[in-house]
């Protein structure tokens, strides 16, 4: 087996391994990425680009359904959807095929096969190239897969995963979603929106029980009305082929019936296989690589990112953690803060939050109040007929220092990124009153709803003052 030797071993070319890859080698490091997949990892290829291309098709579709309310008179509209999910290989080809161009402009060599390492610092590569590397670094990027239950797994026919139910050309009439999480919740507005009867089943009481109880319940109510079926404290015991479709057992409940079930009930991380034990890397809860906030592990010069370390399982997380590690790995002391993590929901209405909400602020002894702007209220909202949902800013009473916010509505994604800037420079409310915002666009949520949560309103009727 040929020996190759370089600085910088990287394993993993999804957000987190490809970042690191282009960091360490812009220091002159003669770094490798080993891959044994697709370039863009689960984000590009099975996560985050397919699904938000998809749900962008989704998007232009209502906006059509919806032109007569704008005046625009339209004949019979409707869609061909394997049209649309030949739009979506296109668009994640076409930026596989500049992600390999930007790490071969940065000299980055790429190693197409299966790592595995034989000792702390040898790793096998086996695949299309198979090449035993010498590193005097390395930095373990696996990410995660999507998890299957055994009692009823996934064929790929009709139960997919979030993986295959990406490769359908065609839309069943009935779709079961098993599993309320962010993901599971950003498919059923993909196939609700496409027409399709989408059902929910979810173990815990509430969908998106993470992001806390305002986005839980605003998402619930948003998605019963657009007939989407929520049930919760619901736990599948099996599915069987019924006829043409799917029975799905419920404990001490009825079966459901469908025609198509996506199981989305959580992701295991890949630490597997990887050798660790021969490296002498540590893990811990369900695989994930133990690492600092430098992104080191327990075995000097190894590092680990991304979804292996089980910390948020988020694409831009992965990447923030690949320079971290990549600027440790070259000598440069750097180290992850986690108060400012924006995290999106990427569903109709979108969902974005960043930092802490009013409880968790609460709970960590915070005097803290909120100020919430409904979208109802704001020129451009209105202008644009996307009027649903709120934004919130969550604040320290005393100091006005921001500490979270949350938003629900059009744009949300977008939106996040002022408070993201907000609570990682630990800016105050008054910054953001005082900051001019363009009018009439609606970034100017954040100015109403700090403006509130300062008790001065401009654009919203102030509180009635007792006595
Ligand atoms: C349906 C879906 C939608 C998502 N949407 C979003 C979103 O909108 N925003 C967001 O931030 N996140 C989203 N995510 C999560 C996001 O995709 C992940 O957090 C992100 O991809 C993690 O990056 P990573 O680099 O840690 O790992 P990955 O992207 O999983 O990449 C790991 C790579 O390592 C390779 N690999 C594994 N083992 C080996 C080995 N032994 N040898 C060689 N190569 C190996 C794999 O083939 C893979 O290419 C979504 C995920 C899914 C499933």
């Amino acid at each position: 087996m040929e020996r190759k030797e370089f600085d910088i071993a990287v394993i993993g070319a999804g957000p987190g391994g490809y970042v690191a890859a282009i960091k360490a080698a812009q220091e002159g490091l003669k770094v490798c990425l080993i891959e044994k997949g697709y370039l863009g990892g689960t984000c590009l290829n099975v996560g985050c680009i397919p699904t938000k291309t998809l749900l962008a098709n989704a998007s232009v579709y209502h906006k059509m359904t919806h032109a007569a309310d704008f005046g625009i008179i339209t004949g019979p509209i409707s869609f061909d959807y394997s049209k649309m999910k030949t739009r979506k290989d296109g668009v994640v080809d076409q930026i596989r095929k500049s992600l390999g161009g930007l790490l071969q402009s940065n000299g980055i060599t790429i190693l197409r096969g299966t790592a595995e390492y034989i000792s702390p610092r040898e790793i096998k590569v086996k695949g299309e190239e198979n090449v035993l590397v010498y590193a005097h670094k390395s930095i373990i990027a696996t990410g995660s897969e999507p998890l299957d239950i055994p009692a009823f797994p996934c064929d790929h026919k009709r139960i997919f995963n979030s993986s295959s139910i990406l490769e359908q050309t065609s839309l069943p009439k009935t779709l079961a979603i098993i599993g309320g999480g962010y993901i599971g919740c950003e498919f059923a507005s993909l196939y609700a929106e496409l027409g399709v009867k989408v059902i929910i089943l979810e173990a815990l009481p509430s969908i998106l029980l993470l992001q806390g109880k305002t986005i839980a319940e605003t998402l619930t109510r948003a998605f019963t009305k657009k007939g989407i079926e929520v049930n919760t404290n619901v736990m599948v015991e099996g599915i069987d082929y019924a006829g043409e479709g799917l029975s799905i057992r419920l404990k001490d409940k009825p079966p459901v019936a469908c025609d198509m079930a996506l199981v989305s009930v959580g992701r295991k991380i890949i630490s597997h296989g990887l050798g660790l034990e021969k490296a002498g890397v540590i893990t811990g809860d369900k695989g994930a690589v133990v690492v600092n906030d430098k992104m080191e592990t327990n075995v000097p010069g190894i590092y680990a990112i991304g979804d292996v370390t089980g910390k948020f399982l988020l694409a831009h997380v992965a990447s923030h953690q690949g320079i971290i590690a990549a600027s440790n790995a070259i000598g440069q002391e750097a180290k992850m803060h986690y108060n400012a993590v924006p995290a999106v929901i990427f569903t109709m209405p979108e969902i974005a939050t960043v930092g802490m909400t009013l409880e968790q602020a609460q709970e960590a002894g915070f005097d803290a109040a909120i100020g919430k702007f409904p979208f109802q209220a704001l020129g451009k909202s209105v202008a644009t007929r996307e009027t649903e949902g709120f934004a919130q800013v969550v604040v320290e009473r005393k100091t006005g220092q921001i500490l979270g916010a949350q938003v629900v509505g059009h744009e949300a994604a977008t939106l996040i990124a002022e408070m993201g800037l907000a609570i990682a420079n630990e800016l105050t409310i008054e910054c953001i009153s005082d900051t001019i915002h363009a009018h009439p666009t609606v970034a100017e949520v954040w100015m109403e709803a700090a403006l509130l949560a300062n008790d001065t309103p401009i654009h919203f009727p102030p509180k009635v003052k007792k006595g």
